[in-house]
């Protein structure tokens, strides 16, 4: 047997010189590299007792080093588990106590807070900074390039991947080799990814999105990564017009149109932009086509599948919508209640089932099987409709669904028609608890710079596109609506600022 997701790779390797990652100061890694120094990696975990199956915690802030670690940690047959650099000591003593990992590789300035939580679990800490230096560093170079793979099949686990903890406490999600290897395969090919490929990289590499999607569809298809540390306005605008393609959360598109450097020119040679990990406005993605002539390429996935569905890349790409279920996916809407599954145009439960889809919540049996149908389809929680063309939209997570009077108000369809009134930033639709009709609708509303937009404008933008029972009864004006690290919005933070809207 050998190692199912690193062979996979090496296999698609057609020339080791070729480089696989550049940084913006211009330091390049070739395959040859990476593979040698995930090598040395590998064998430095191994001297520290890491053992097949074992998990190796990693909080460090982004850097080649920290992807050749994750490279050097399949290589040894144990299980890597990223955390997001936000979480403060306290969230990672939950994570460490949960997975019980044999190492933690942190930030040298986090040695002191996290010692003993780590201790508390028996796992030896190392550090890793954000010029990738540090103790495991260290061992890493002066351990030897040469590491035969450790042999693990395609049902073993390659990660434990924390959910984003949007809706409530983040789950610890089993990823195999096979669940990684298949939507990385299926991906480059829907996508056309090749050797020439140049992803421009400014996504973080403790999420699916920047680890799984960019770098494995990247290394399976051997081209490379512009490897930012992080998105920063001026070092994309500088750095697309040596970029093939480019992966991004919401957010970034919306930062790029809000430069006036950010022009046609500038991206007419690009090949592909790709949107997901939140919903990309359709105003946002008309946008950018009419700036740029590109039409972002929005997909749909999350922490415990991967990839679900994408936009075509020939073909239209529609806005508002995830597109098509991916090759091998199969997805189909149903009922959350009763589980019966619902034809074409009704709205319900997105639920997938195919390779991509986990092995479980970590230590949390009776989670897993609350969330998997008899028959093994997942239970995605968001909350979809799929439309004649077979294109499926997202009108919202089951757990954000607003019940008013006794209807149901899906908020992907109030935000749609609210981003079209002029001077809309962005929005968010939630329900608050209500005397009268259980809950109801509420609307916050960022406004565009130099906009004097105001509630009741808003709401009269309204009247008669709406059904009464789905217009907000309130609208709040902000500056901006409160983001976590992937740049989605916390419904849970603005159902817990506005609770007494109606009391
Ligand atoms: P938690 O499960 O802990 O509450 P989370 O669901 O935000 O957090 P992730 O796994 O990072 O954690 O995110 C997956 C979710 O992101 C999906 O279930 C979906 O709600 C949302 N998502 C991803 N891509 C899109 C998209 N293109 N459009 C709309 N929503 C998307
Ligand atoms: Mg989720």
């Amino acid at each position: 047997m050998t190692n199912h997701l690193l062979n996979e790779i090496r296999s698609r390797i057609s020339d080791e010189a070729r480089v696989f990652l550049e940084t913006p100061e211009g330091q390049k890694l070739t395959y040859g590299q990476a593979i040698a120094r995930s090598g040395q990696f590998a064998n430095a975990l191994q001297a520290l007792g890491v053992e097949p199956g074992d998990r190796v915690a990693v909080q460090v802030e982004k850097s080649p080093e920290a992807l050749l670690l994750y490279l050097g940690t399949v290589r040894a047959g144990a299980i890597f588990l990223p955390l997001n650099t936000a979480y403060t000591p306290a969230e990672i003593g939950y994570f460490v106590g949960d997975a019980e990992p044999k190492a933690l590789v942190c930030d040298p300035a986090r040695v002191a807070a996290l010692s003993d939580i780590a201790s508390g679990v028996g796992a030896k800490v190392e550090t890793l900074d954000a010029s990738g230096h540090g103790s495991l560093r260290d061992k890493a170079d002066a351990a030897s390039s040469a590491f035969d793979d450790v042999a693990r099949g395609p049902d073993d686990l390659a990660a434990i991947l924390y959910t984003s903890g949007t809706t409530g406490r983040s789950k610890g999600a089993m990823l195999s080799h096979e669940n990684l290897a298949s939507n990385a395969r299926t991906l480059v090919d829907y996508w056309r990814f090749s050797e020439n490929d140049v992803l421009l990289h400014a996504l973080p590499i403790f999420h699916t999105h920047g680890l799984f999607v960019a770098t494995n569809v990247t290394l399976m298809a051997g081209g490379s990564l512009l490897f930012l540390p992080k998105f920063d306005l001026g070092d994309v605008l500088r750095l697309l017009p040596r970029a093939t393609s480019m992966m991004g959360v919401p957010t970034f598109y919306t930062r790029l149109l809000s430069s006036g450097d950010f022009t046609k020119d500038l991206v007419a040679h690009m090949r592909l932009f790709i949107s997901g990990s939140a919903p990309l406005s359709a105003e946002v993605h008309k946008e950018f086509s009419e700036r740029t002539g590109h039409a972002i390429l929005e997909r749909y996935g999350m922490t415990e599948t991967n990839m679900n569905t994408s936009n075509p890349y020939d073909g239209d790409r529609r806005p508002g919508t995830v597109g098509f279920p991916l090759p091998g996916v199969d997805l189909r809407i149903a009922d959350p209640e009763t589980g019966k599954v619902l034809e074409d145009g009704e709205v319900g439960v997105i639920e997938v089932k195919g390779p991509n889809v986990f092995k479980g919540y970590w230590r949390m049996p009776e989670k897993t099987a609350e969330e998997f149908r008899a028959d093994g389809f997942f239970i995605t929680g968001d909350m979809g409709v799929v439309d004649k063309r077979g294109y499926v939209s997202i009108v919202g997570r089951a757990k954000d669904l607003i019940i008013s009077g006794g209807f149901n108000v899906y908020p992907a369809e109030v935000e749609a028609l609210i981003d079209e009134i002029p001077g809309v930033a962005e929005n968010a639709v939630i329900g608050v608890a209500h005397p009268d009709f259980g809950e109801g609708v509420v609307a916050v509303v960022a406004r565009k710079p130099g906009s004097d937009l105001n509630g009741d404008a808003v709401r009269g933008a309204l009247a008669d596109r709406l059904a009464k029972f789905k217009q907000p009864k309130t609208v709040y004006m902000v500056d901006q609506l409160p983001r976590n690290t992937m740049g989605k919005i916390q419904k849970n933070v603005l159902r817990d600022t506005y609770k007494d809207t109606f009391a």
